[in-house]
């Protein structure tokens, strides 16, 4: 029997799951999605699927008008032109870059990825036999890192580079110049770049998103995943979008077709909900998003009399701590009946992440707990 090593945003989740079932409460910092219940526009399409009565396996590489949904709506955001082809529905975003690696990658081949990262990477990496190269990055460097630095990680084993814009757990975006470099790094190198956008909406104020699919020059050389877990808040219905060269998308559907056989049918129908409205369907989660943000960024400022800058995008802060983040989330959990994830996870000790993504009450509550056991 293989020993593999669960998601460690895992760990502290079943933990607080099992206080639940102990009957105590626990505030939830550790979610990885909004807290909210579906647009109407996602329960009604899917309300309908269910009364057709009938769930039949559905096409291997998503309903045909899915595929052009999320073509289009990706078309439309970013003036690129992806056709059906070039789309196919992955039950999450998850799987869509679970495949890729196992399409990309022979054994012993290097993928580049970004730390902090999100927490399942380096794992489906070596899951396809492949070597997670690590390159950091700091706060001081705003969670970034630039071309020229990757460049130096590179070999000629290197075949992939992960780019997660906006990242999680930090909130990093990257500009439109930082993004050309490295997708001209990629060219010179002839790497293939799996974009992970999942909270391409998830951005607030002014700042922007810049999507690898912008840049129709590198086309062939991306491989964009998208998903609807966090933009549209439908994180349990498990679809994801890949975008990409028509080759690696059929060897996708493939992979697929021996494996998940893509994702449920009624799911697709309510992410057609979501995706008819999109704009409205997004703003709906993002707006709830924004106040939730700035609730925790006060809150978290005034108790702790701290002046940190709210971040611009997705659902996190990566917050600095001293010593040890694993004891830390194990303390916080026992002490203040607060879920946090430890930095370890995303391949940063020093840090924890808490999520500002459940309702408002819980928010304030939960840090107001962290503040009786002086933990920051
Ligand atoms: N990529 C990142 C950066 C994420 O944070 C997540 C979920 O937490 C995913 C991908 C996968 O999302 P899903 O499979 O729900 O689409």
């Amino acid at each position: 029997m293989k020993h593999l090593k669960p998601s460690a945003t895992g760990i502290i989740s079943s933990a607080a799951i099992q206080m639940r079932k102990e009957g105590i409460h626990v505030y939830n910092f550790a979610a990885g999605d909004p807290v909210l219940p579906n647009h109407p526009s996602i329960l009604e399409a899917a309300k309908a699927a269910i009364d057709e009565k009938m769930s039949p396996y559905a096409p291997i590489a998503g309903l045909i008008e899915l595929r052009k949904a999320a073509a289009d709506w990706m078309n439309r955001r970013y003036q690129c032109n992806y056709s059906n082809e070039e789309t196919v529905v992955t039950a999450g975003g998850k799987f869509g870059i679970y495949a890729a690696l196992q399409i990309l990658l022979e054994e012993g081949e290097e993928a580049v990825i970004l730390a902090p990262y999100w927490v399942s990477y380096p794992e489906m990496v070596c899951l396809a036999h492949g070597k997670p190269v690590i390159v950091p990055t700091s706060e001081e460097t705003h969670w970034k890192t630039a071309a020229e630095q990757i460049k130096a990680h590179l070999t000629e084993k290197t075949r992939v580079l992960i780019l997660n814009n906006a990242c999680n757990p930090t909130g990093a975006l990257y500009t439109r110049q930082e993004i050309a470099d490295i997708l001209s790094l990629a060219k010179t190198h002839n790497l293939t770049v799996i974009s992970d956008e999942v909270y391409s909406e998830i951005v607030y104020d002014d700042a922007h998103f810049v999507s690898c699919a912008s840049f129709p020059e590198y086309k062939s050389r991306v491989l964009i995943i998208e998903s609807c877990s966090k933009n549209f808040g439908m994180a349990g219905w498990r679809v994801g979008f890949a975008f990409g060269p028509k080759e690696l998308i059929t060897n996708l559907v493939a992979l697929q077709s021996q494996s998940t056989t893509g994702t449920s049918l009624a799911s697709q129908k309510a992410a057609l909900g979501a995706l008819k409205d999109a704009d409205r369907t997004a703003a709906y989660v993002r707006n709830a998003m924004l106040r939730r943000r700035n609730l925790f960024f006060e809150t978290f400022n005034r108790l702790f009399k701290k002046n940190v800058k709210p971040v611009s995008s997705t659902l996190y802060y990566f917050a600095k701590i001293d010593g040890d983040s694993m004891t830390a989330c194990r303390e916080i959990l026992e002490k203040a009946h607060a879920a946090l994830v430890p930095g370890t996870g995303f391949g940063l000790e020093g840090y924890l992440r808490f999520a500002f993504s459940e309702e408002e009450k819980e928010i304030v509550k939960g840090l107001e707990a962290l503040k009786k056991i002086h933990f920051i």
